[in-house]
């Protein structure tokens, strides 16, 4: 297929773009670098470098296009809370032209990058697509907008979608990984105390209603997330939208992560307890059975260990060049 993958340059974008490539697929990878890294873009992708949907609708005009997977959005929780017109404007607004862009240039296949944020504080774990939808900021509100938006172009404008709604991605496929000037997510930032770019971690709590106290996440493989786009794309049929969780349907603390990250480093990462984060939820845990029983979707790196070690190999090669590049541009995290 030729497929425009939007925010390609971003982390799971780019590890898509890869496993799409290597499936013989061609794609054009469009990005405009806000947070994205160009040299994590395949080499053997076309790269524009835009936003969307402007350029989207440029590239598609071009035509041939056989399908979209759309990565391109602001995700960061606590941004999110503090500018949601930000929000609003870079995911709804941008995502309504881009599919009016499908539409006008008739590319009926899309692929959206959805989240569990989309579910808010659950009622019960492991989390079913079929669970009340309940987002706690506007992140994830805006994704739950898009899927909405989404299934009204599927039943009128015939467009076949799929949104995968993401639990904790972790872990890199080779020169391909987690590479943010502002880095909020446990694992990579555990990472950067074994290597010293960082004195210790803070642990958000450990008075929550866990079995250490420590709240409990389902920590996906990056390569394994990038497969479920792949089986998407191909198996969308025009006039239906469907929605697929992704995780791996098992919990782990975050003294569990950090205990993991010692081990794979050898290094004793420090760590202090401080103050919950606002608008955590205790335990995240995804049911994917579905994505499993209907598309046949079969995740092969689902234990901690592999997505811990592949991280520390990403983190370790990028070292201490990315790291200066950081201190560099000064940036001063949100959450
Ligand atoms: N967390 C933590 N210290 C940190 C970053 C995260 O204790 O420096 C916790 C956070 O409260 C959550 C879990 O680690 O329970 C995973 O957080 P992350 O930001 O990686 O992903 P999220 O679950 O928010 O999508």
């Amino acid at each position: 297929m030729k497929l425009l993958v939007t925010g390609g340059a971003g982390y799971v974008g780019s590890v898509c773009a890869k496993v799409l490539l290597e499936a013989g697929h061609s794609v054009t990878v469009l990005d405009n670098l806000t947070t994205g890294n160009r040299e994590a873009v395949p080499a053997e992708a076309t790269f524009v470098q835009g936003d969307v949907p402007d350029m989207a609708s440029e590239i598609l005009a071009d035509g041939g296009y056989d399908g979209v997977v759309h990565f391109a959005a602001r995700s960061l929780v606590g941004e999110s809370m503090e500018v949601p017109e930000e929000y609003w404007r870079d995911n709804v607004v941008a995502t309504l032209g881009l599919l009016e862009a499908m539409r006008r240039h008739e590319v009926t296949n899309l692929v959206f990058s959805s989240t569990a944020a989309t579910y808010g504080e659950p009622e019960q774990v492991p989390i079913t697509e079929d669970m009340a939808t309940n987002p706690t900021n506007p992140y994830g509100a805006t994704k739950l907008a898009i899927d909405y938006a989404i299934t009204s172009y599927a039943q009128a404008h015939g467009i076949g979608a799929t949104s995968l709604r993401y639990f904790n991605v972790a872990g890199a496929y080779g020169e391909v990984g987690e590479n943010r000037d502002v880095e909020t997510h446990l694992i990579p930032l555990i990472l950067q105390v074994a290597l010293g770019h960082r004195d210790k971690i803070f642990i958000f709590g450990e008075d929550w209603p866990t079995p250490d106290g420590t709240c409990v996440r389902d920590y996906i493989h990056v390569r394994d997330l990038a497969h479920a786009h792949e089986l998407a794309l191909e198996t969308n049929r025009p006039g239906s939208h469907r929605i697929y969780n992704l995780g791996s349907g098992d919990g782990y603390s975050v003294r569990e992560v950090i205990d993991m990250c010692r081990t794979v480093t050898g290094h004793p990462i420090p760590a202090e307890v401080a103050p919950r984060r606002a608008g955590d939820p205790a335990t995240l845990i995804a049911s994917s059975r579905k994505i499993m029983e209907e598309l046949g979707w079969d995740p092969q790196y689902t234990d901690l260990e592999t997505i811990v070690t592949d991280a520390w190999a990403f983190t370790s090669q990028l070292g201490d060049r990315a790291h200066s590049a950081r201190r560099a541009r000064t940036v001063t995290p949100s959450r």
